[in-house]
């Protein structure tokens, strides 16, 4: 089975209840003013797939608002694929190379490739605890680790893409 058969590659509703469970583990925070508790999730007709209502300041919110996705109206799931594509590729991958791989055009490819490379390729490390925690080189965000060059790092990114491609959910 391909990588991208999963469903978040492909439905709208799992890529948000992907990413969900990768930026809140312990359920929807409000990125307005922090509130954990007085949430809802919105499920009207009308209303956007992953939106939520905090009761304490009453703003609505998705989990995009925060991370590379925020602001963009292209749907999660090719958001998803792209990232999964720049991570498994073993060359950095030109806008055009998104743009017939994904089906999109030439501008969105170009915010993609940029978001996506600053995220993924900046030389600050964006190490998740949970990921390196065993080997002694859990890091706050922000801290590059000294015991390992870049070009490992980015080595070991590639081969646990679906975990480590999840760093790129960091604010730009
Ligand atoms: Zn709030």
């Amino acid at each position: 089975m391909s990588l991208l058969s999963h469903a978040f590659f492909r439905n709208e509703e799992a890529a948000y209840e992907f990413v969900e469970s990768r930026v809140w583990p312990r359920g929807p925070v409000c990125p307005h003013c922090r509130e954990h508790r007085n949430i809802r999730k919105l499920n009207g007709a009308s209303t956007r797939i992953g939106t939520y209502k905090c009761y304490a300041c009453l703003k609505p919110f998705t989990v995009k608002i925060g991370t590379v996705f925020e602001a963009s109206r292209l749907p999660l799931h090719v958001w998803l694929q792209s990232i999964y594509l720049i991570a498994q590729a073993d060359h950095v991958v030109p806008a055009r190379e998104l743009e017939r791989a994904l089906g999109v055009s030439p501008k969105t490819a170009k915010v993609l490739t940029y978001r996506l490379h600053k995220a993924i390729y900046s030389p600050v490390a964006r190490v998740r605890p949970s990921v390196r925690s065993g080997s002694g080189l859990a890091l706050r965000p922000g801290m590059t680790p000294r015991t390992e060059p870049r070009s490992e790092a980015l080595e070991r990114r590639r081969a646990t893409a679906l975990e480590d491609i999840f760093s790129a959910f960091h604010p730009v």
